[in-house]
């Protein structure tokens, strides 16, 4: 546990969640800042951050529970759509240093639009070459 880290005290029961499923290495509860209500967080128990720090056994596990979340929020609230967002470093929006998926139902009606704006290459020999670097730092 981190003792700085609001999602290792909500872990240790030092803080209050709305929790959803729990397991020995998982957890998932709803977020108190929801996109769209239902909106939820699962996070490993364990204190790992970013996703590029996280054990494979972990990552299996916490995949198939987000994908558990997202089939239950289909049902239950009979969603159009799942958006499932993780986010790795201040940079990439990352608020909460702690390893963490949200699960988003959606809904047709639900007025949430993503500020996601293209931005085209101007020649595709510069996508070939960031293609080709991250094809040498694969591991
Ligand atoms: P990030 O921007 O780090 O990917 O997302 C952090 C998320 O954690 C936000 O959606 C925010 O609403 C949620 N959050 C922050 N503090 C708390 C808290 O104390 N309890 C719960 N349940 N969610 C939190
Ligand atoms: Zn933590």
């Amino acid at each position: 546990m981190k003792s700085d880290c609001i999602f290792c005290k909500i872990v240790a029961g030092q803080l209050p969640a709305c929790k959803v499923y729990e397991d020995a290495e998982t957890l998932a509860f709803m977020d108190i800042g929801p996109i769209v209500p239902g909106h939820t967080l699962v996070i490993p128990k364990l204190h790992i951050d970013p996703l590029t720090a996280a054990p494979p056994a972990i990552l299996q596990k916490l995949i198939l529970v987000v994908q558990n979340i997202a089939r239950a929020q289909l049902s239950a609230f009979k969603a159009d759509g799942v958006n499932v967002i993780q986010a790795n470093g201040r940079a990439a929006g990352q608020v909460v240093p702690h390893l963490h998926f949200h699960v988003i139902p959606r809904f047709a009606t639900d007025g949430h639009h993503w500020n996601w704006k293209p931005h085209p290459y101007a020649k595709s020999e510069e996508m070939s070459a960031l293609a080709e670097k991250i094809k040498g730092a694969l591991g």
